[in-house]
């Protein structure tokens, strides 16, 4: 988009959020405020990055949720020292107020076949690697080269849609991810929950993944909802912004400006 193009949504989306008392503010993090690192482990968010998201979280009108697919203790050595509540694990698991908890519980035994699948896959497919979560299982194949991206996704991906079949899981298809889940455990389910504890006269929800339209539907009737999607792609996102850099313009506008 242009330069014009981008000064007027971000204009639009700062006035809408003007004399709002009370504003939620729901941000999925990869893709969103960090770019993708080769493992998720690798990723370091910035001290800029840091000190914009407490200057946010620390001003009395804002409520802001960390809301992404990552384990707990991945993203809470990653944001966990700043006053923020957190959803973990696409929705399942819950920081608020400081305090770890399960938000949606659902079983979990039909991992095992879906990590003796993914072993298969990892085995022939040197540098993909599985990373398991409480409820869920992802497989990651960035790093992989086209052969296995290509034909070894397409034969794993049958093999998790047979078990998903059989056990009435998902399959959450992300960015060089593929992850199976129950699909009691959503993003849209996480935001309910925050849309039911406070009246908000403000809502921005901030997401680049499938898993985030599941956060935008939720939001998509109600006027005081702001809801971005980073990038391409279909979407019910009522704006786009085009990358990270982007959206951290945008949040400028909410952080504290007095010391
Ligand atoms: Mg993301």
């Amino acid at each position: 988009m242009s330069e014009k193009e981008l000064n007027d949504i971000l204009k639009e989306l700062t006035e809408k959020a003007k004399g709002a008392r009370k504003k939620l503010m729901l941000l999925d993090f990869d893709g969103t405020l960090v770019e993708f690192t080769p493992k998720p482990s690798d990723t370091e968010p910035s001290e800029e990055l840091l000190d914009l998201l407490f200057k946010i979280a620390v001003a009395c009108e804002n409520q802001l949720v960390i809301i992404t697919g990552r384990k707990k203790d991945d993203i809470d050595r990653m944001v966990g020292r700043l006053p923020v509540d957190i959803i973990a694990e696409h929705g399942a698991i819950i920081r608020e107020n400081g305090v770890w908890g399960i938000l949606i519980n659902a079983l979990a035994s039909w991992k095992d076949e879906a990590r003796s699948i993914m072993d298969y896959y990892c085995r022939i497919c040197p540098d993909s690697f599985i990373e398991e979560k409480h409820f869920s299982i992802a497989w990651h194949y960035r790093n992989v080269g086209p052969v296995c991206a290509g034909s070894g996704l397409e034969d794993l991906r049958m093999a998790l849609e047979e078990l998903a079949g059989s056990n009435k899981l998902k399959i959450l298809n992300g960015n060089k991810v593929i992850e199976v889940i129950d699909p009691v455990i959503n993003k849209g389910s996480a935001t309910r929950y925050f849309l039911n504890k406070h009246d908000y006269d403000y809502i921005l929800s901030v997401g680049d993944d499938r898993t985030d339209e599941d956060m935008f539907c939720v939001l998509l009737n109600l006027e005081h909802a702001v809801t971005v999607k980073i990038g391409d792609g279909i979407t019910c996102a009522k704006y786009r912004l085009d990358n990270i850099g982007q959206v951290l313009m945008l949040l400028e506008n909410f952080k504290i400006t007095r010391n």
